[in-house]
């Protein structure tokens, strides 16, 4: 059995919906198994700083419906030196905290893996991104609500494009990951999707303005992964009407709506499942492991692993998404 008497949670890296429910279900579930729990705001920032708060369970009442983090979220660069990780450890020291829980992206579990190595501190990290873009995870929390928030603003705009005749290239986050914009297409009927997984291979526009836009359809509709690689969707625009000028094109970028809102009921059920998993990883002595989740099982990953990974897009999803746009 595990010696932790008192946990940290700290959010950090970019916000996603559900990471609420995660500080609520660690919470609670930390206190029903005895464990103290210590609030750290800002993410790493707030460890550095000294912004770390007890805990009780209701400190996180009334927040499973809520976007955002109540604990706040930053991006640190302190912590990338090796000073900035001292004082962040003799803070966790100072406040008695024997293990940490990190909600987060790449980044976040990137500087929770240095800092465990380095100080052989226990870290549990829990994947919460819109992204979606972490090996050894089905899903990310907050994955599913930005797909949700996508469709919705593609339906909208298909309004438009559909009244005006015109080519629309909605760019949408991803950071160099095509989940949001693959399943955001097949989602919300769009003709095609522009990744940065693909785009490597071959010339996805090209491809596609060859065989043709939808003809049964006065209009359409292509999600770009926003990416060097994809040149987003103004790179695209631009290339559009450089070579392909008999096109009317207009471009909308979704940018921070994405993050937002209150989360779907699985981001909700995911980031509750993992949460209380994270506790129940500390209890098993397990350390420097990210918490997944893959055919509805929980599992352990490596840090390791999750980051070192690509995570491979699924060309299942590309054919259908061919397949149900022609
Ligand atoms: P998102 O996927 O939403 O962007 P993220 O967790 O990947 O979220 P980042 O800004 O990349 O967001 O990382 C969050 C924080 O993690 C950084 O601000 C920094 O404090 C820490 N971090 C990232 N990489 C490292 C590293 N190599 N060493 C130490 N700390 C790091």
């Amino acid at each position: 059995m595990s010696n932790v008497k008192c946990i940290g949670i700290l959010t950090s890296g970019g916000d996603a919906p559900g990471m609420n429910a995660a500080i609520r279900a660690v919470t609670r579930s930390a206190i029903y198994n005895g464990i103290k729990v210590k609030g750290i705001y800002r993410g790493y920032k707030g460890l550095i700083i000294d912004e770390i708060e007890e805990f009780k369970t209701q400190n996180v009442s009334n927040i499973i419906q809520r976007g955002g983090t109540i604990l706040k979220t930053a991006r640190c660069a302190e912590f990338r030196t090796p000073e900035g990780r001292k004082t962040a450890y003799d803070r966790l020291v100072q406040h008695g905290i024997d293990a940490l829980v990190a909600i987060g992206g790449d980044g976040t579990l990137t500087g929770a893996r240095v800092f465990a190595q380095e100080y052989n501190y226990p870290i549990i990290g829990l994947p919460g991104t819109i992204d979606n873009d972490l090996f050894g995870t089905d899903v990310t929390i907050g994955y599913d609500t930005a797909l949700n928030t996508i469709i919705e603003c593609v339906d909208k705009i298909r309004d438009t494009a559909t009244s005006h005749e015109r080519l629309f290239f909605i760019e949408v986050m991803g950071r160099d990951a095509g989940f949001l914009a693959l399943n955001g297409a097949i989602a919300s009927g769009a003709e095609a999707a522009i990744i940065p997984e693909m785009s490597v291979e071959k010339d996805q526009l090209a491809e596609m303005i060859e065989n043709g836009f939808r003809k049964s359809k006065n209009s359409s509709i292509v999600l770009v992964a926003e990416s060097e690689v994809t040149g987003g969707a103004m790179g695209v625009a631009e290339r559009v009407k450089n070579q392909y000028p008999q096109f009317d094109v207009r471009v909308s970028i979704l940018g921070h709506l994405q993050r937002g809102g209150s989360p779907s009921a699985q981001d909700r059920i995911l980031a509750t499942r993992m949460g209380v998993a994270a506790i129940d990883a500390i209890l098993e002595d397990q350390r420097n492991v990210m918490i997944g989740i893959q055919n509805d099982n929980i599992v352990y990953v490596p840090f390791s692993k999750a980051i070192k990974n690509d995570k491979p897009i699924n060309p299942d999803l590309l054919n259908t998404l061919r397949i149900s746009s022609i």
